[in-house]
């Protein structure tokens, strides 16, 4: 399994084999989970306010990632700002928890190394 992969659906950056996230998903706690890995045994919360980077990836990726179509529909399609800042809300609000999601699987891969011999056979 590649980086790539393995972030987006959120698996142990050092086996790649197991969720670092709780399942099934809860929409009331969408940040569940596991204190280690249940494959390797990574501790998945190395420390408290591990995560507190992952904010600034956050951060980056929602406003990039909604900055881009509200420019394309202004400037390409020449929608009026109202209609604009409603798509770009919807957008926010349909991203919202896969960004939370993402950004800490970014960030928790940017920290721990892949290991390739602790792949679940
Ligand atoms: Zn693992």
């Amino acid at each position: 399994m590649n980086i790539l992969k393995s972030v987006w659906t959120y698996q142990c950056p050092k086996c790649r084999s197991a969720k670092m996230f709780k399942e099934p998903f809860e929409l009331s706690n969408p940040l569940n989970m596991h204190k280690k890995c249940e494959n390797c045994g990574e501790n998945l919360e190395p420390e408290p306010g591990f995560y507190f980077g992952a904010m600034f990836i956050s951060y980056i990726l929602s406003g990039w990632m909604l900055l881009v179509p509200a420019l394309i529909l202004l400037f390409v399609f020449k929608w009026e700002v109202n209609m604009t800042m409603v798509v770009v809300i919807l957008l926010a609000a349909v991203t919202y928890l896969k960004f939370l999601r993402i950004s800490r699987s970014i960030w928790i891969h940017i920290i721990v190394k892949y290991n390739p011999a602790l792949k679940k056979q």
